[in-house]
């Protein structure tokens, strides 16, 4: 359990990876906020399921390009809850195609919704973190922003550049008690994953994991609570994989 009751704020946390992260959060003894996008309309009966189920999450409307929404997001949740310890920058899209029919939509929302996020978020709550000299940033990036993938020209470059983005900022601020880390999953069983063919997964992606499964939102989660612990003081700059072996560095 956390010694000092710490709020932590999950981006994007009413999806498959980000429910899992709160649920962990929560039980370790976190005050949890999740973001949700301003046109979800599945938010407040997400919020009510979860206190059915006993989880008083908290939730603020946030889309995570934009600045001004970020800025509004967390000064209203800071006036109404406090200061945030832990920040998960975990909401993030794909839009795959090739190079070829790839478009500047698409590349856009891509950049924007993965990358400019970690920007617009950690900048809202980093100069805290340090003042208060304790805080931790965690970026949910991905295999394929390690080792690139076909048809992702924009999510391989989006998250490979929250990795540097990841090293920059956890330079800046190691001396702060604020550590900066990115986790790279590789692919886990969440509605991003699920909704692939059944027999491209079976023929082409499980295949590739030499742990012959895919990944649980729990285990990613694990690693993000062991990140946002105190036991993680000294771990700073990483980029850490959970890829079931599908990808060594
Ligand atoms: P989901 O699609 O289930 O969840 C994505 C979340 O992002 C949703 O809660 C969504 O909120 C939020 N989101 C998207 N756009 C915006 C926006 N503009 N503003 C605010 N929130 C937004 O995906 P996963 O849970 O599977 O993925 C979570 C993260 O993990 C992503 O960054 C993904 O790239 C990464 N990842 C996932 C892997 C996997 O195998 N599943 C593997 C590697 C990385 P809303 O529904 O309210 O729009």
């Amino acid at each position: 359990m956390v010694s000092k009751k710490r709020i932590a704020l999950v981006t994007g946390g009413m999806g498959g990876l980000g429910e899992a992260i709160c649920f962990k959060l929560a039980a370790l003894g976190y005050t949890v906020v999740t973001t949700y996008s301003p046109g979800n309309t599945r938010a407040q009966q997400w919020l009510q399921t979860m206190k059915a189920q006993g989880f008083e999450f908290h939730a603020y409307a946030c889309d995570v390009t934009d600045w001004e929404s970020c800025q509004a997001c967390v000064r209203k949740l800071v006036a109404e809850l406090g200061p945030v310890d832990v920040l998960v920058n975990n909401a993030g899209i794909t839009r795959d195609m090739t190079f070829k029919k790839m478009d500047k939509i698409n590349w856009d929302s891509v950049m924007h919704t993965n990358l400019d996020s970690c920007f617009n978020m950690a900048k809202q709550v980093c100069d805290g973190m340090v003042d208060r000299s304790w805080g931790r940033i965690i970026n949910i990036s991905s295999v394929n922003g390690q080792k690139g993938a076909f048809g992702q020209t924009n999510y391989s470059a989006a998250k490979a550049g929250m990795h540097g983005f990841t090293k920059a900022l956890a330079l800046e601020v190691a001396r702060k008690g604020v550590t900066v880390n990115t986790i790279s999953p590789g692919y886990i069983g969440t509605k991003m994953v699920t909704a692939i063919p059944k027999e491209v997964l079976d023929a082409k992606i499980i295949p590739q994991i030499p742990i012959g499964r895919l990944g649980k939102p729990e285990e990613v989660a694990g690693l993000v609570a062991y990140l946002a612990s105190e036991e993680a003081a000294f771990v700073t700059g990483a980029n850490i994989a959970i890829n079931g072996g599908q990808h060594m560095q």
